[in-house]
Protein backbone atom coordinates (compact mmCIF):
# COMPACT_ATOMS: atom_id res chain seq x y z
CA UNK A 1 0.00 0.00 0.00
CA UNK A 2 1.76 3.16 -0.51
CA UNK A 3 1.93 6.49 0.90
CA UNK A 4 -1.49 8.71 0.77
CA UNK A 5 -0.83 11.35 3.17
CA UNK A 6 1.84 12.17 5.32
CA UNK A 7 1.17 13.88 9.44
CA UNK A 8 3.52 15.88 10.82
CA UNK A 9 4.13 16.88 14.40
CA UNK A 10 4.85 20.43 14.98
CA UNK A 11 7.37 21.92 17.51
CA UNK A 12 10.16 20.01 17.51
CA UNK A 13 9.79 18.91 14.18
CA UNK A 14 8.77 21.12 12.07
CA UNK A 15 8.80 24.42 14.03
CA UNK A 16 11.79 24.54 16.21
CA UNK A 17 11.59 27.11 19.09
CA UNK A 18 14.07 29.63 18.73
CA UNK A 19 16.49 30.72 20.58
CA UNK A 20 14.73 28.41 23.42
CA UNK A 21 11.63 28.50 25.63
CA UNK A 22 13.55 30.38 28.32
CA UNK A 23 15.28 32.60 26.07
CA UNK A 24 11.65 33.55 24.62
CA UNK A 25 10.05 33.98 28.37
CA UNK A 26 13.22 35.64 29.23
CA UNK A 27 12.90 38.26 26.21
CA UNK A 28 9.39 39.48 26.78
CA UNK A 29 10.15 39.55 31.30
CA UNK A 30 13.45 41.65 30.01
CA UNK A 31 10.85 44.24 27.91
CA UNK A 32 8.82 44.33 30.76
CA UNK A 33 11.48 45.27 33.20
CA UNK A 34 12.00 41.70 34.96
CA UNK A 35 16.09 40.61 34.05
CA UNK A 36 15.82 36.78 34.41
CA UNK A 37 18.18 33.98 33.23
CA UNK A 38 17.51 32.84 30.45
CA UNK A 39 18.78 29.02 31.56
CA UNK A 40 16.84 28.92 34.61
CA UNK A 41 13.46 30.13 32.77
CA UNK A 42 14.35 26.88 30.13
CA UNK A 43 14.90 24.19 32.95
CA UNK A 44 11.71 25.33 35.17
CA UNK A 45 9.32 25.94 31.74
CA UNK A 46 9.89 22.44 30.53
CA UNK A 47 10.02 20.60 33.57
CA UNK A 48 6.33 21.27 33.58
CA UNK A 49 5.56 20.86 30.21
CA UNK A 50 4.60 17.02 31.02
CA UNK A 51 1.23 18.82 32.91
CA UNK A 52 -0.07 18.70 29.74
CA UNK A 53 -0.40 15.00 29.34
CA UNK A 54 -3.07 14.81 32.07
CA UNK A 55 -5.52 16.43 29.53
CA UNK A 56 -4.83 14.47 26.10
CA UNK A 57 -8.44 13.53 26.58
CA UNK A 58 -9.94 16.52 28.09
CA UNK A 59 -8.78 19.59 26.13
CA UNK A 60 -10.06 23.00 25.54
CA UNK A 61 -8.77 26.21 24.51
CA UNK A 62 -9.67 27.33 28.17
CA UNK A 63 -7.97 24.38 29.99
CA UNK A 64 -4.89 25.13 27.80
CA UNK A 65 -4.23 28.36 28.26
CA UNK A 66 -4.93 28.09 32.13
CA UNK A 67 -2.14 25.31 32.05
CA UNK A 68 0.27 27.76 30.11
CA UNK A 69 -0.80 30.09 33.03
CA UNK A 70 -0.02 28.16 35.77
CA UNK A 71 3.28 27.10 33.77
CA UNK A 72 4.14 30.83 33.26
CA UNK A 73 3.50 31.74 37.33
CA UNK A 74 5.36 28.62 38.33
CA UNK A 75 8.01 29.12 36.19
CA UNK A 76 8.62 32.69 36.88
CA UNK A 77 7.95 32.24 40.53
CA UNK A 78 11.16 32.98 42.00
CA UNK A 79 11.54 36.29 40.33
CA UNK A 80 7.96 37.72 40.43
CA UNK A 81 5.68 36.94 42.90
CA UNK A 82 2.14 37.85 41.08
CA UNK A 83 3.77 38.93 37.40
CA UNK A 84 0.12 39.62 35.90
CA UNK A 85 -2.14 38.71 33.19
CA UNK A 86 -0.21 40.99 30.68
CA UNK A 87 2.62 39.82 31.35
CA UNK A 88 1.24 36.67 30.73
CA UNK A 89 -0.22 37.67 28.02
CA UNK A 90 2.47 38.98 26.46
CA UNK A 91 4.78 35.47 27.02
CA UNK A 92 1.80 33.39 25.44
CA UNK A 93 1.45 35.57 22.16
CA UNK A 94 5.74 35.49 21.66
CA UNK A 95 4.77 32.08 21.09
CA UNK A 96 2.14 33.01 18.04
CA UNK A 97 4.99 34.67 16.32
CA UNK A 98 7.30 33.71 13.87
CA UNK A 99 10.51 35.08 15.12
CA UNK A 100 9.97 32.82 18.17
CA UNK A 101 10.36 29.53 15.66
CA UNK A 102 12.82 28.53 13.34
CA UNK A 103 12.04 25.81 10.10
CA UNK A 104 13.51 22.42 10.27
CA UNK A 105 15.60 22.01 7.03
CA UNK A 106 14.27 21.38 3.87
CA UNK A 107 10.39 21.65 5.30
CA UNK A 108 9.03 23.52 1.90
CA UNK A 109 11.05 21.44 -0.32
CA UNK A 110 9.01 18.18 1.53
CA UNK A 111 6.27 19.95 1.19
CA UNK A 112 6.06 20.76 -2.48
CA UNK A 113 7.70 17.12 -3.12
CA UNK A 114 4.62 15.76 -1.04
CA UNK A 115 2.21 18.09 -3.44
CA UNK A 116 3.55 17.55 -6.90
CA UNK A 117 3.26 13.63 -6.07
CA UNK A 118 -0.45 14.23 -4.94
CA UNK A 119 0.09 12.87 -1.58
CA UNK A 120 -1.76 14.67 0.97
CA UNK A 121 -0.49 16.48 3.73
CA UNK A 122 -1.39 17.40 7.68
CA UNK A 123 -0.23 18.65 11.28
CA UNK A 124 -1.02 16.70 14.01
CA UNK A 125 -0.33 18.86 16.82
CA UNK A 126 -1.11 18.65 20.96
CA UNK A 127 -1.01 22.54 20.78
CA UNK A 128 -3.77 25.27 20.61
CA UNK A 129 -5.28 28.12 18.13
CA UNK A 130 -1.17 29.62 17.97
CA UNK A 131 -0.44 26.85 15.70
CA UNK A 132 -2.68 28.41 12.36
CA UNK A 133 -1.08 31.90 13.05
CA UNK A 134 2.80 30.42 13.09
CA UNK A 135 2.00 28.33 9.62
CA UNK A 136 0.56 31.04 7.99
CA UNK A 137 3.40 33.34 9.55
CA UNK A 138 5.71 31.27 7.44
CA UNK A 139 3.40 30.36 4.22
CA UNK A 140 3.29 26.23 5.10
CA UNK A 141 -0.79 27.04 5.98
CA UNK A 142 -0.98 26.26 2.28
CA UNK A 143 0.63 23.04 2.11
CA UNK A 144 -2.04 21.39 4.31
CA UNK A 145 -5.09 20.16 3.86
CA UNK A 146 -5.88 20.30 7.50
CA UNK A 147 -4.30 21.18 10.86
CA UNK A 148 -5.40 19.09 13.48
CA UNK A 149 -4.96 20.75 16.72
CA UNK A 150 -5.61 18.96 20.10
CA UNK A 151 -7.19 22.33 22.27
CA UNK A 152 -9.29 22.86 19.50
CA UNK A 153 -10.49 18.94 19.44
CA UNK A 154 -10.80 18.35 22.43
CA UNK A 155 -8.47 15.41 22.67
CA UNK A 156 -4.64 15.05 21.25
CA UNK A 157 -2.12 12.41 20.74
CA UNK A 158 -1.57 9.40 21.68
CA UNK A 159 -5.28 9.09 21.82
CA UNK A 160 -6.55 6.53 19.25
CA UNK A 161 -9.19 8.62 18.61
CA UNK A 162 -7.08 11.64 17.15
CA UNK A 163 -5.04 9.58 14.37
CA UNK A 164 -8.67 7.85 13.68
CA UNK A 165 -10.26 11.04 13.21
CA UNK A 166 -7.51 12.82 11.40
CA UNK A 167 -7.06 9.52 8.69
CA UNK A 168 -10.89 9.65 8.29
CA UNK A 169 -10.84 13.84 7.48
CA UNK A 170 -8.25 13.15 5.07
CA UNK A 171 -9.87 10.13 3.48
CA UNK A 172 -6.97 7.50 4.10
CA UNK A 173 -6.86 4.40 5.43
CA UNK A 174 -4.50 4.34 8.76
CA UNK A 175 -1.91 2.11 6.45
CA UNK A 176 -1.69 4.47 3.51
CA UNK A 177 -0.64 7.46 6.16
CA UNK A 178 3.00 8.09 7.70
CA UNK A 179 3.48 9.99 11.02
CA UNK A 180 6.52 12.15 11.78
CA UNK A 181 7.48 13.18 14.61
CA UNK A 182 10.22 13.85 17.22
CA UNK A 183 8.15 12.25 20.16
CA UNK A 184 9.11 8.21 20.30
CA UNK A 185 5.80 8.00 22.47
CA UNK A 186 2.96 10.14 21.11
CA UNK A 187 4.01 10.74 17.53
CA UNK A 188 5.10 6.79 16.94
CA UNK A 189 4.11 4.28 19.22
CA UNK A 190 0.67 5.61 19.26
CA UNK A 191 0.39 5.77 15.51
CA UNK A 192 1.86 2.52 14.92
CA UNK A 193 -1.10 1.09 17.76
CA UNK A 194 -3.57 1.78 15.30
CA UNK A 195 -2.38 0.98 12.20
CA UNK A 196 -0.10 4.08 10.88
CA UNK A 197 3.33 3.83 10.00
CA UNK A 198 5.66 6.11 11.86
CA UNK A 199 9.26 7.77 11.59
CA UNK A 200 10.97 8.81 14.60
CA UNK A 201 12.50 12.61 13.96
CA UNK A 202 16.09 13.39 15.07
CA UNK A 203 16.62 16.55 13.46
CA UNK A 204 17.22 15.65 9.82
CA UNK A 205 16.43 17.34 6.82
CA UNK A 206 12.96 16.98 6.04
CA UNK A 207 12.68 16.58 2.24
CA UNK A 208 14.92 13.61 2.68
CA UNK A 209 12.89 11.38 4.84
CA UNK A 210 9.97 12.39 3.02
CA UNK A 211 11.33 11.54 -0.13
CA UNK A 212 12.87 7.96 1.20
CA UNK A 213 9.80 7.06 2.92
CA UNK A 214 7.66 7.91 -0.04
CA UNK A 215 9.50 6.33 -2.90
CA UNK A 216 10.27 3.58 -0.50
CA UNK A 217 6.09 3.18 -0.10
CA UNK A 218 5.45 3.67 -3.29
CA UNK A 219 3.14 1.08 -5.07
MG1 LIG B 1 7.09 17.39 19.02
Amino acid sequence: MGIRAVFFDAEGTLLHIYPSVGAVYARVLAEFGHPVPEEELERRVRKRWPEFKRYFRDFSPEICRRTWRRIFREAVEPWLADPGEELFSAVYEAFARPDSFRLAPGTEEGLRFLRERGVKAAVLSNWDERLFRVLEAFGLDRYFERVFVACERGFGKPEPEFYLLACAEMAVQPGEALMIGDDPELDCEAALRVGLRARLYRGEDIFRIIKEEVDEGAP
